[in-house]
């Protein structure tokens, strides 16, 4: 296969912090020559494990960035063993945009992988994941939440994987990570996530929504900070203790965990997020926006749960999420 044109400006191997960028060949109108250039801070200190921590794999969430930035800005290389690649904004146009998916090529980063090394800018990014990063890690964190249409209680996850033992240690990680919820976390369609090449190259893999509606709070940022910290010392990078919270185990059963939307109009929740309900509740109503005079349609869950994610702006429109139920089966520290 082709390389990748994507050059970093600095050496991703040497000992101390460093820098710079990656840097994507986008030759385009207002940049004959030009790049994308997208940061990245490298942190080393002699041999150990390789830690590669990303944010904005969409580009509207938040919590990743930040705990990324302030990660990159204070680790010291003398504090760890091994090495942290940060790179707090993966799908860095669409991150610029505020969007989920990149306004180059509408490329959604997370449903791109394995990518292609002459494809789109998108692709271009997923690749050089797929075939230059992904290889040199041994634990990969991938920040998400729930961008500007979802909501989400905030939660650490992993998915349930055919390799009983990498799943183990998934959840161990997951477990340090220290989010208030960890997830088992089934997918609506699992094909080009980060995720699934990463599980199937054998890598520890946590994931986590940590927040939504396309901003982040002074609560979701706090447990992005810690749970970057506490996944560094499970890894036997960074020295000192891991701050253990407890956290609620989530499961996602079926299917029946997705309530989509099949009207247009105007969300009333009659729940929020966190809370218990049993099957038949109502989740949401759904008014209409064209008329007065017309009843709402109701939306009820389809099984006993909590409430984990929620859409999020108050319209809505056929086909969006509108709810996300998860079953407790219990907790621990
Ligand atoms: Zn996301």
């Amino acid at each position: 296969m082709r390389d990748n044109p994507i050059v970093p400006t600095i050496d991703l191997a040497a000992d101390g912090v460093r820098h710079g960028f990656l840097r994507l060949p986008y030759s385009r109108d207002d940049s004959a020559w030009g790049s994308v250039m997208i940061p990245l801070t490298v942190v080393k200190n002699g041999s150990g494990p390789t830690a590669l921590f990303a944010g904005a794999n969409h580009g509207d969430e938040y919590e990743g960035p930040l705990a990324l930035q302030e990660l990159a800005l204070e680790l010291d290389p003398a504090r760890i063993q091994g090495r942290v690649i940060i790179v707090p904004f993966m799908n860095y146009p669409a991150f610029r945009a505020g969007l989920r998916t990149s306004p180059i090529d509408r490329g959604n980063l997370n449903r791109t992988f394995p990518g292609r090394p002459d494809g789109t800018v998108t692709e271009k990014i997923a690749d050089y994941f797929a075939r230059t990063l992904l290889p040199e890690a041994d634990i990969v964190l991938d920040f998400h939440s729930g961008g500007r249409t979802l909501d989400f209680v905030p939660f650490a996850s992993i998915h349930h994987l055919p390799d009983a033992a990498l799943q183990a240690r998934a959840h161990a990680a997951m477990a340090a990570f220290g989010a208030p919820y960890s997830m088992m976390l089934r997918e609506i369609d699992a094909v080009g996530m980060f995720d699934t090449i990463a599980e199937k190259m054998g890598k520890v893999f946590v994931t986590t929504e940590l927040g939504g509606g396309g901003t982040a709070t002074a609560r979701s940022v706090a447990i992005a900070r810690r749970g970057c910290r506490n996944l560094l010392i499970h890894a036997g990078i960074l020295q000192g203790e891991i701050e253990r919270r407890d956290s609620v185990m989530l499961d996602m059963p079926s299917t029946d965990c997705f309530i989509f939307s099949e009207d247009d109009g105007m969300i009333e929740p009659r729940v929020d997020l966190g809370q218990q309900v049993r099957s038949g509740d109502e989740l949401a109503r759904i008014w209409p926006v064209d008329r007065t005079g017309k009843p709402p349609r109701s939306y009820r869950a389809t099984m006993d749960g909590l409430l984990v994610a929620r859409h999020f702006p108050g319209l809505i429109k056929p086909g969006d999420c509108l709810a996300v139920l998860a079953v407790e089966v219990g907790s621990r520290q």
